[in-house]
């Protein structure tokens, strides 16, 4: 995992919404330090923004799922003039993604939003760039730059440019696209330095997972603006999801990346909960809530894993605001040294669960109850963490498995024995 990659410093949002700080490393222009700002984590809304109550519901719903900073279409004068309703009543910096229309971008503006996307591929005309880009400058808001492979490839200029990147990437499989996107991106870049306007972040998505990669490694060593990381056009959260963690991984383990989109064919609050995963699981965040480790069960298992670890989940996700780790076993053959470490755990078997605390027995209830009664150690022990009298991650004790032959029995060596029933009964979603 390397250090992440030093970059200018973009502020987006206000006093009211709060500030999210994007990038840093380099000094500011006045010369005062900067350091990296955590990586945010962006979504945007998928309903009409002229439709307000919705858009303002599914803002706040982002919002909650963890969304930092929320983006939303303007594609008509109703959705620039909804902002002046929607503004006042979100909590999360919101950008206004501007396509074809550069009129829309000085509308959102005026309606005080905190953000200006613009697309390259579709706003192209120099006078109009530099409204947007003086309107910006006005007010302190940030623009991203943001190419899209399906928006590019109708350029036609700049053969020469190109022709030379083609050179420096021939020995790519995606050179033409990278030389396309490499210099549509300096001629954009070249009217915001005439400007003498630097608050930029820069996007170059794809549905290609591998040029994201090779898009955004090669833009990381030209630019030093903060980099918008996503997939574009990913599809379902199925596939969505692996394109997404493939390409994001990829440049945020080698320190590229201060921003990140997952896009999905869906809900997106679940955008949201899987950035804030994949950033969580690389270490780039600081969890806030559960940190769930379960089994993945094998033929050993003896109650309704699948079910459990999904109603656990769901029932603390909402209610667990400290990083506490949390670990569902279904046995106890590997359960208690994998389940090392976590604050609490459930060891199950024979229709039972033994449930410790930071390695500590404090129950064994019969199948049914295993829930409830791990829900309430979880909340128990939350509010003995938030009161200062117990530790994340400090294990007190040893957590000595049970006897094998005693209480939850070993599903190994009771099925060797011809001790349990089979087919055993295993619910899958
Ligand atoms: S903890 Fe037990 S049931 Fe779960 S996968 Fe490991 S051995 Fe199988």
């Amino acid at each position: 995992m390397k250090a992440r990659r030093a970059t200018r410093q973009v502020s987006v949002g206000d006093a009211r919404v709060g500030i999210i700080r994007i990038g840093g490393g380099l000094p500011r222009a006045d010369g005062t330090p900067t350091t990296p700002a955590p990586v945010s984590v962006q979504s945007m809304t998928a309903g009409y923004t002229h439709d307000v109550d919705a858009c303002v519901a599914e803002i706040n719903k982002l919002a909650a799922a963890g969304a930092d900073i929320v983006r939303v279409a303007v594609p008509e004068k109703k959705d620039t003039h909804a902002l002046r309703e929607i503004l006042p009543r979100v909590r999360v910096p919101i950008v206004a993604d501007v396509h074809f229309h550069f009129q829309r971008a000085l509308e959102a503006i005026d309606a005080g939003v905190h953000k200006i996307r613009l697309n390259p591929g579709n706003i192209s005309d120099r006078a109009q760039v530099i409204d947007v880009i003086q309107a910006c400058k006005a007010r302190g808001l940030p623009i991203r730059v943001g190419v899209n492979e399906g928006s590019i490839i109708e350029r036609r200029d700049k053969q020469k440019r190109m022709k030379e990147l083609g050179q420096v990437f021939s020995t790519h499989k995606h050179g033409y696209l990278l030389a396309i996107i490499i210099t549509k991106l300096e001629e954009y870049l070249d009217i915001f330095r005439e400007q003498d306007f630097h608050d930029i972040t820069i996007s170059a998505k794809s549905m290609d997972a591998s040029l994201v990669i090779d898009a955004y490694t090669a833009i990381s060593e030209r630019f030093d603006h903060p980099l918008h990381l996503g997939v574009t056009h990913a599809g379902p959260r199925e596939t969505g999801c692996i394109r997404s963690v493939a390409a994001l991984s990829a440049l945020l383990t080698q320190g590229v990346g201060d921003t990140v989109r997952i896009s999905y064919a869906s809900d997106p609050v679940y955008e949201v909960e899987d950035a804030l995963e994949l950033l969580y699981a690389l270490g780039l965040r600081e969890r806030k809530g559960i940190d769930l480790i379960a089994c993945p069960t094998c033929g050993r298992i003896q109650v309704d894993l699948f079910t459990l670890v999904q109603d656990v989940r769901k029932h603390l996700s909402t209610r667990i605001s400290v990083p506490m780790k949390v670990a569902v076993m279904g046995c106890i053959v590997n359960g208690p040294g994998e389940a090392e470490g976590a604050d609490v755990a459930v060891f199950a078997g024979d229709r039972r669960g033994i449930i410790y605390v930071q390695g500590e027995r404090v129950a064994s209830v019969p199948e049914p109850e295993i829930l409830d009664r791990l829900l309430a150690e979880c909340l128990a022990f939350q509010d003995r963490v938030l009161k200062g009298e117990a530790k994340l991650g400090e294990k007190k004790v040893e957590i000595i498995p049970p006897d094998p032959i005693g209480e939850l029995g070993s599903g190994f060596e009771k099925i060797a024995k011809g001790q349990v029933q089979t087919p055993l009964t295993i619910s899958r979603p």
